[in-house]
């Protein structure tokens, strides 16, 4: 059997174990130090020298905090982007809050303005104006903001972005997760960078910011004994896997080449096959660190579905998968309000996210284009 080539797999930039071995030497084993303050600071530096960054346990514990600091209270209604991972819906839940799912348009993937207006629209007049908006980046693609921000400001509601999956991606020339209110990053393993596991909310003022370190840290007030007016939660990143970060962070411009890469190869792969689109920018004011690399499979053209070409992938031993399932078709949020049309049920029935590592070897990728050139042209 082939060794086994992966979606998305860590790929180390080699000081990581530096930073570790510092924490360890100066006893810094706690979620707080030199590697959380070197890393908020080196993702500051990244994304625009005018923001907050709170390093946290997870992209989802981000989304969490957020939803709670832009004032979402039990029975509350937030509008969130029906085509993405459960996690950017799920602390919506952890709310005690009710999901309005809304679709996707064509060209980006993510949420369409027109569906997002119709969405608040309807519920305001319902008497529940939706408390906040998730937008996502899917797969490291902007979405269209200067349509989704005006919205946002035109009603008076808070802008979360999910940028889980687009860190170094930009819009305009703005970095992903600087838009909104609040930005969502998360280090997961399969992310394109990772700290095995973690998180980070990207807040605009040091009032947002101390807020959600304050949160995340189980909400001490000031006081010599443990004191508490609010609910906290223990969501600060740990010293360690901030070390991770850092030497992570040396390395974020070469892995979003080696991405964009990746997207170019399968271009290149499938601009003499008829029938299949590589998800690509609609035009230069979108710039995607094309975490994953996907494809549309358009079964009256090829007389192929993206299902077969997943099991001739899976045969080699090489990992691919179906986008993302929309929200709204999912068991757990079948009652939830849904706004759009057909648009992410289509792609998720057509569209299939292919290898798209950083660290793909030349001969791991001959053998992707052998098995998508058999595939298709028999
Ligand atoms: C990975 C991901 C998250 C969750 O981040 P974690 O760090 O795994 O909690 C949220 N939203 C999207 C779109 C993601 O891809």
């Amino acid at each position: 059997m082939n060794n086994k080539i992966w979606l998305s797999s860590p790929h180390m930039g080699g000081n990581e174990q530096k930073y570790i071995n510092e924490a360890f030497k100066e006893n810094w084993v706690a979620p707080l130090g030199p590697n959380v303050n070197g890393f908020e600071e080196d993702l500051e530096n990244f994304l625009n020298k005018n923001v907050k960054v709170a390093a946290l346990s997870a992209g989802t514990a981000a989304i969490h905090l957020a939803l709670i600091e832009s004032g979402v209270q039990y029975g509350d209604e937030v509008i969130c982007q029906s085509m993405t991972f459960s996690a950017s819906a799920n602390p919506i839940a952890y709310c005690g809050a009710t999901p309005v799912f809304v679709d996707s348009e064509k060209e980006t993937w993510n949420i369409c303005p027109k569906a997002l207006r119709e969405a608040i629209e309807v519920r305001i007049q319902k008497g529940k104006k939706p408390k906040a908006i998730i937008v996502v980046h899917l797969y490291g693609m902007p979405a269209k903001m200067d349509e989704i921000t005006a919205i946002s400001k035109e009603f008076g509601i808070d802008l979360i972005e999910d940028a889980a999956e687009a860190l170094g991606s930009t819009y305009k020339g703005q970095a992903c997760g600087t838009f909104g209110r609040f930005g969502v990053l998360s280090f997961n393993g399969n992310k394109i960078i990772t700290t095995s596991g973690g998180g980070a909310l990207v807040c605009h003022t040091k009032e947002d910011q101390d807020k959600i370190v304050f949160l995340s840290t189980q909400a001490r007030d000031n006081a010599p004994h443990y004191q508490h007016s609010h609910i906290g939660f223990n969501y600060r990143m740990s010293n360690i896997v901030a070390g991770i970060g850092r030497g992570q962070m040396e390395v974020l411009k070469d892995r979003i080449e080696a991405r964009r890469g990746m997207h170019s190869f399968y271009v290149d792969i499938f601009k003499d096959i008829d029938g299949v689109d590589v998800f690509s920018e609609p035009n230069t004011d979108f710039y995607s660190n094309h975490w994953l690399s996907a494809i549309i499979v358009n079964p009256d053209i090829t007389g192929k579905n993206r299902e077969d070409l997943r099991l001739a992938f899976l045969e080699d031993n090489i990992e691919s998968r179906p986008l993302w399932k929309p929200m709204h078709l999912q068991p757990v949020f079948a009652d939830a309000p849904y706004y759009g049309t057909n648009i992410s049920e289509k792609l998720f029935e057509d569209g299939l996210c292919l290898p798209s590592g950083s660290n793909l070897t030349e001969e791991e990728k001959e053998r992707i284009a052998t098995i998508i050139n058999k595939f298709f042209k028999g």
